[in-house]
């Protein structure tokens, strides 16, 4: 039997075309990539920046369509990170590398036979829900109906952290009844013209889905970014019933024990 060789990873250039800051430590960036790369909505890219002769490569959610003919991704800074200052360098025309292969299993269940799904993310865990959301969206034009109705809610410190996926999230709300979004701010009393839900993700879960007709005969819940909200989330959904297999999750990091 021969070897199984690992096969070196491949590199596509991506060209950065749009930025935009949402505040000092959250932003959104567009690379045109050199080929269009096939992906599932929910799945993520590895990002890579050479420093000396190495490159040093994060996973980052796509919030982009397979659809759209850019690769778009909303990262927060880490200051003492190793990668995320180095986005923060980037201009207009600059370039990073993007592995040539997008992965993940973190996408619309279609398997379990539900139709319903409530997606909870903090601030940049919002990226894989946008892409499923963007992509139903662009499909329901080109003609293709889906049965799948979404409740995303997103949780932040403050309201503009979300910058311009706050409004894309709010219109899309508006304009399809397949979709609900609800926004919770956890600092509001630093953010005094916010008039919307307060409290984290997981402090709103149940309230809305109970509400709205997600529950565990019905729904698959998804939780995505920090990792604290993640088990909090799991836990509140375990005591909802919801079965294991219908609890999935993406945690961007883990909490280093001091
Ligand atoms: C599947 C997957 C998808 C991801 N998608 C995104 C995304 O869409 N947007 C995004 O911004 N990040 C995302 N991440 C996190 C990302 O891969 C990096 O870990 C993050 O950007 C920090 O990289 P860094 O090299 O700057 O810091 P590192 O040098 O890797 O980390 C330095 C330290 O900071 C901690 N840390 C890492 N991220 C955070 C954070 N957000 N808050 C607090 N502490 C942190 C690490 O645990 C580590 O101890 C994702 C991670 C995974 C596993």
């Amino acid at each position: 039997m021969g070897r199984r060789r690992r096969s070196r990873a491949q590199y596509l250039k991506g060209e950065l075309i749009e930025r935009e800051d949402f505040s000092e430590d959250l932003a959104a960036f567009k690379f045109r990539v050199d080929k269009q790369l096939p992906f599932i909505p929910g799945q993520y890219a590895t990002i890579g920046f050479q420093v000396d002769e190495k490159i040093v490569q994060r996973p980052y959610s796509i919030v982009s369509s397979p659809h759209e003919p850019f690769m778009e991704v909303f990262v927060e800074l880490v200051p003492e990170g190793a990668t995320t200052p180095l986005f923060w360098e980037l201009k207009l025309g600059d370039s990073v590398f993007i592995r040539d292969r997008l992965v993940g299993r973190f996408v619309l269940d279609t398997e379990s036979g539900m139709t319903r799904h409530v997606m909870a993310g903090t601030v940049t865990g919002a990226a894989p829900y946008i892409s499923i959301a963007r992509t139903q969206k662009i499909e329901q034009e080109q003609g293709k109906a889906s049965p799948h109705q979404i409740l995303a809610i997103v949780g932040a410190s403050l309201s503009w952290e979300l910058g311009y996926y706050a409004d894309e999230l709010n219109e899309l709300a508006a304009q399809e009844e397949w979709f609900t979004f609800v926004q919770t701010v956890s600092r509001p009393w630093e953010d005094p013209e916010w008039q919307g839900e307060s409290g984290r993700a997981e402090d709103v879960i149940r309230k809305y889905g109970d509400h709205l007709g997600y529950d565990h005969t019905n729904a698959v819940v998804y939780a995505c970014g920090h990792p604290q909200m993640i088990e909090n989330a799991k836990a509140i959904w375990a005591r909802a019933r919801f079965p294991e297999e219908r609890i999935k999750e993406e945690k961007f990091f883990v909490i280093k024990e001091e």
